[in-house]
């Protein structure tokens, strides 16, 4: 059942204090202000858009973001389960798998963010959104934020403004201008396929997109979404590559429904140097190097985000007590977990993007390789844990030695 237009906004009193302010509400806003209603710290969302509204993305959704979302949340959206995919090179040989269980959902963006939205709606959260202009200064008790004609004092600022967070730029002036490194770029649209294939896979193409792949999902009624993205280093203009693309897919596609968008590049990230402040999802930097997978990192973040304020609250009592301390736990976590993972991801789009022809000979070889692809889409293996099983099953094959110690062990 497709999802029904949000409630009305709330209007806070000309001057209000909060815990948090969550700026941006995508996938990462929404979670952490969810969470953070849930854990009963006052939190406040706001958004310059309406809601419903769209956001350039394939709206592929792993499998590994389930256990992140609200409970339920699939059954109230329409969206199609993939669990199979085509690779292809340079749009001619091909080579397909079934995974046989789910490793996507395929949603639309607007109503997969409505009905997150929703739920931190339904939590108790404060929303406010169509808000034309947030400012926000660092003050001693916390941050001022001023939203149209409302002052609101919080104690925590999440940053979920996405690629190109105005937060960022007020709080932290200089910090992206002067670290950026380009940042990832893409094209995509939808499309009709004149030779449509099983909707219960996805296709995906090296070769053709220099540095990158182009993809297919299913969408609804006979429709794709169609895109290419270059990751190492950008394509100076995507479109012509997505034309390339749609070409070979013998797609039809309205050229005025093409859309080029920016993902960030997560070595521009800079966090921890404002206490107090979180940067998550695309604000953070957080896309996947490899696959450019987002919304994963977005729910993930916004929710670790929320945890690390719950951690922190007064004790007996449901406020935030220690914003500082928050936020450096939260960059401990990133530290820990993401991005030792992603300089992995970074190292395999190297070897497999610049050598598109050799990765997919070795895949028509060792179909083992794509179920390996389809163990990250379910969180069962991260890329430090996928790069060691490939180098181990290398060595399994080149040195006998190591094959008959594992064998004798099992
Ligand atoms: C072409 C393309 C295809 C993609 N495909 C996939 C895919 O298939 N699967 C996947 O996992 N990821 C995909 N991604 C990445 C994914 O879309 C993003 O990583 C994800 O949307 C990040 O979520 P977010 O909540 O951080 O930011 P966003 O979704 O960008 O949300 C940011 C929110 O902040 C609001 N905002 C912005 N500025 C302000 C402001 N100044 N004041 C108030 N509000 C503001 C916006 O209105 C918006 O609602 C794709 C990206 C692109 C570009």
């Amino acid at each position: 059942m497709a999802p029904k237009a949000s409630s009305p906004v709330w209007e806070p009193a000309p001057s209000q204090e909060i815990d948090v302010l969550v700026v941006g509400l995508g996938p990462a806003g929404s979670t952490a202000l969810r969470v953070l209603a849930e854990g009963g710290v006052s939190a406040l969302g706001v958004d310059r858009a309406e809601f419903p509204r769209d956001k350039p993305c394939g709206g592929g959704v792993s499998a590994r973001t389930l256990p992140y979302l609200p409970q339920g949340l699939l059954e109230r959206l329409p969206h199609q389960v993939t669990q199979g995919v085509f690779l292809t090179l340079r749009g001619t040989q091909e080579l397909a798998r079934d995974f046989g269980r789910p490793i996507a959902y395929q949603v639309r963006r607007d109503l997969f963010d409505l009905v997150l939205l929703d739920s931190a709606r339904d939590a108790g959260a404060r929303v406010m959104t169509g808000v034309r202009s947030v400012r926000l200064e660092r003050v001693s008790e916390g941050f001022l934020a001023r939203i149209g004609p409302h002052t609101v004092l919080a104690r925590a600022v999440v940053a979920a403004d996405g690629a190109t967070s105005k937060v960022l730029r007020d709080l932290a002036p200089g910090i992206r201008e002067r670290t950026l490194t380009p940042p990832w770029t893409s094209a995509e649209g939808w499309a009709r396929l004149r030779q449509p294939f099983d909707s219960r896979y996805v296709a995906i193409d090296l070769g053709l997109v220099a540095g990158g792949y182009g993809w297919s999902f299913p969408k609804k009624d006979s429709l794709w979404g169609l895109g290419v993205a270059g990751f190492l280093r950008p394509l100076k203009d995507p479109r012509p590559v997505f034309s390339g693309y749609l070409k070979s897919r013998q797609a039809d596609s309205d050229p005025k429904g093409v859309l080029t968008w920016s993902l960030p590049n997560f070595r521009s990230a800079r966090h921890g140097r404002v206490p107090g402040l979180f940067l998550v999802g695309d604000a953070g930097g957080l896309v996947d190097p490899f696959l450019g997978e987002g919304i994963y990192y977005a729910v993930l973040s916004g929710t670790m985000a929320a945890r690390s304020c719950l951690r922190n609250r007064r004790p007996g009592e449901d406020g935030l007590d220690r914003p500082e301390r928050a936020s450096k736990d939260y960059v401990q976590w990133l530290n820990e977990n993401i991005w030792p993972d992603f300089r992995q991801g970074s190292r395999l789009a190297q070897a497999i993007y610049r050598f598109p022809e050799f990765f997919f000979k070795l895949a028509v070889r060792h179909p083992s390789l794509l179920s390996l692809y389809a163990s990250i889409m379910t969180g069962e293996h991260d890329y430090r844990s996928f790069s060691r099983e490939i180098i181990l099953g290398a060595l399994e094959r080149f040195l006998p030695v190591r094959r008959a110690a594992r064998g004798g062990a099992s």
